[in-house]
């Protein structure tokens, strides 16, 4: 037997159990009232008999008993013929004439007894007060053999006896014991039938409360395995719905508490789903979200959960999956999910967005899980690029951020940026280049930040693209102003991902430098290697465009990101800059003289500008000229500079500062 036959069998059992009591209780109470019933039967018959005798038989002898005198002989006569015959210890024990004092002046069974003494005890005055009393007693009950009572069941009647001549006038009482037990017997023939019927009856009458009591027990558990099916999955593909994994990634938190082994929980989302639904029709939107799911279940374990969230969004957890293999099982599930399907007819190709997130490290319950599963979703939707892992920088403006916001866009509106020029200089020469604006953000009390102190949650905002095109504005602003001093010279300005995916930016930027008359030539927009990665797309357009524009655009931090050769190869970029972490090591690391190497010697093939940042030592400055690397920036020649600094080492008056301006 299942459980689920066992669990209807328990509670059917249960609930007959509790039909059974009050069954039981009824027929408790009707046998009861049954012999109750029966017992004042026998009362009234006895009382019936007692009436007739005293209606019929002694009625002669009412007025002699009246008369206060003792009986005369005659009469005693009289009564012994009329009632002898009734005292046979079968259908009368007893037949007791008294007076109005309660003396007994004729007993049937001692007819010629003399007169007793005068008795009103309590039932003889009930009686001479015109009462009946009638019920169950003891006949003989003060006999006594060997110590024990020998009295016989008996039914005991007192009734008036009425003058004849006045009817409200009682002459004396008449005293009668009537066996019970020939009563009780007839009864008892009468009550077992009744007993049969009415047990049976309820037999039935519980057998029937029963077999319903099981139908729906039954019915109900059937009902309720199916609402509890229904309210944990999702009824288009079987799969956990939201609260069942909620369920299942606290109960894979829970397990691994004990294990101490990894948890992790991936959201995936489809992109342009929408676009099937509303070009191909529901029907099919339903059959690729079925297909989905099932390529994803195909790939996952047997202890791993997939679910559907909602739309066309579904939730994994992996437990014991680490950060390492969550990556190749997402990347693989995404690559799976991926795989071309005809709709009606019409080859369809899904893409996945997946963001995941990692227990313990990266949330302790499922909500921060879930959340932070979230926030690397929008991220790999934001930036196109399938399979992302939450981050800390993915977190959007927290309570403390929200007030740099606030005072960011303060910020803005006032002014409070600055910027700072750090040159580039050509390595064969020694020459200036260049600079490179850096910005700045001179806060009222915390006094002058660097990028890394706001850009992050800048970047959050729509604030970046005024930032942006004001350090534009400036900076150019600024070239132009030193004029023939900086003749010749670019200068690099560096633009964030968010500014990339803006259309309008590169029009923006081609628009002022045809205000400023200043050449395109002169300008590099930095755009960092991580950002192509993001929006690769967008970032290629934008790129183009600048291009188009005769604008220069630089591969800022290279090595940090991934871009692939062939990408590296089709972005119409001029420049490459190393970035600083490798720099920094061409004097004690092998490895990064090796990396530094193949980049100066992957960008002079495509045909670009190699500039390494971040020179700090005159031995790296060596080494990069060994390696052939064309350009370089960093603190050995100057950090980053005011613009007065700048202007003075314009006029030549040669390195203001090898040492770093913040
Ligand atoms: P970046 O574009 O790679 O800029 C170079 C950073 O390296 C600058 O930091 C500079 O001060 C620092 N640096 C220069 N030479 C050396 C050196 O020899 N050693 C070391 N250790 N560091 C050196 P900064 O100014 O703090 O800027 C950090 C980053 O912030 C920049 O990296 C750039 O990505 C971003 N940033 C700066 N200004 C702007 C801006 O106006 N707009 C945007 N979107 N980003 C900016
Ligand atoms: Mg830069
Ligand atoms: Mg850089």
């Amino acid at each position: 037997m299942n459980s689920e036959a066992s669990r209807s069998l328990r509670r059917f059992v249960a609930y007959a159990t509790i039909a059974f009591v009050p069954i039981f209780g009824l027929a408790v109470v009707l046998t009861r009232t049954t012999a109750i019933a029966s017992q004042q039967d026998a009362v009234a018959a006895a009382l019936l008999q007692a009436q007739t005798i005293n209606r019929s038989a002694l009625r002669p002898f009412v007025d002699e008993l009246g008369s206060n005198q003792t009986l005369s002989p005659t009469v005693r006569e009289g009564l012994k013929a009329a009632t002898t015959a009734l005292v046979d210890n079968t259908t009368v024990f007893r037949l007791r004439l008294r007076d109005i004092s309660g003396r007994v002046v004729f007993d049937a069974l001692h007819p010629n007894a003399l007169p007793g003494q005068p008795d009103l005890n309590e039932d003889i005055a009930v009686v001479l007060a015109g009462g009946i009393v009638a019920g169950r007693a003891q006949f003989g009950a003060d006999a006594v053999d060997g110590g024990r009572p020998v009295g016989v069941d008996a039914i005991e009647v007192y009734l008036p006896i009425v003058s004849s001549s006045a009817p409200f006038r009682v002459v004396g009482v008449l005293e009668l014991y009537v066996p019970y037990a020939p009563i009780a017997a007839a009864h008892a023939a009468t009550l077992r039938q009744t007993y049969i019927v009415l047990l049976g009856g309820l037999l039935v009458l519980w057998l029937v409360v029963a077999a319903i009591l099981w139908s729906v027990t039954s019915r109900v558990h059937r009902q309720s395995d199916a609402n509890k099916y229904l309210s944990l999955h999702d009824p288009l593909t079987g799969m956990p719905n939201r609260a069942l994994f909620a369920d299942r990634v606290e109960h894979a938190i829970n397990a691994n508490a004990r294990t101490g082994l990894p948890v992790s929980i991936a959201i995936v989302d489809l992109d342009r789903f929408k676009e099937v639904n509303d070009t191909l029709g529901h029907a099919n939107g339903d059959i690729l979200l079925n297909c989905v799911a099932q390529r994803m279940m195909q790939e996952l374990r047997p202890g791993d959960t997939a679910a559907r969230l909602g739309g066309d969004e579904f939730g994994l957890v992996l437990p014991g999956v680490g950060a390492q293999a969550a990556r190749s099982i997402l990347d693989r599930i995404q690559l799976v999910i991926g795989r071309e399907l005809e709709l009606d007819g019409i080859p369809v190709t899904p893409n996945a967005s997946i963001g995941w997130a990692e227990w313990p490290e990266q949330g302790n319950d499922v909500d921060h899980l879930m959340r932070r599963a979230d926030l690397a979703l929008y991220a790999a939707k934001d930036a196109g690029m399938g399979v992302v892992r939450y981050a800390y920088e993915l977190q959007p403006a927290d309570v403390s951020s929200l007030g740099l916001v606030a005072e960011l866009r303060h910020a803005v509106a006032k002014n409070e940026f600055e910027l700072l020029y750090q040159p580039k200089v050509e390595i064969n020469t020694g020459q200036l280049v260049g600079f490179e604006a850096l910005v700045r953000w001179r806060h009222p009390e915390r006094g002058l930040l660097a990028p890394s102190d706001f850009m992050n949650v800048l970047e959050t905002t729509a604030l970046i693209g005024s930032l942006t095109r004001w350090v534009f504005d400036t900076a150019m602003g600024q070239l132009v102003d030193w004029g023939e001093a900086a003749s010749g010279l670019s200068m690099s300005v560096n633009v964030s991902v968010r500014n990339v995916r803006d259309p309008s930016m590169a029009s923006w930027f081609e628009q002022r430098l045809v205000a400023l008359e200043l050449d395109p030539a002169r300008v590099i927009i930095e755009i960092t290697e991580t950002a192509i990665a993001t929006d690769p797309r967008r970032v290629m357009e934008h790129i183009a465009q600048l291009d188009a524009a005769g604008i220069n655009v630089s591969l800022d931090d290279f090595g940090q990101g991934y871009t692939s050769l062939s990408q590296l190869s089709t972005l119409r970029v001029s420049e490459l800059k190393i970035d600083r972490e490798f720099t920094s090591l061409t004097h004690s690391s092998l490895k990064a003289v090796n990396i530094v190497a193949a980049a100066i010697e992957l960008g002079h093939r495509l045909g670009l500008n190699v500039v390494a940042e971040g020179v700090e030592s005159a031995q790296s400055l060596e080494a990069l000229r060994d390696l052939g690397c064309d350009e370089a920036q960093g603190y050995l020649f100057a950090g980053p500079l005011s613009e007065p600094d700048a202007r003075a080492l314009l006029a030549g008056v040669g390195w203001v500062s090898a040492v770093p301006t913040r």
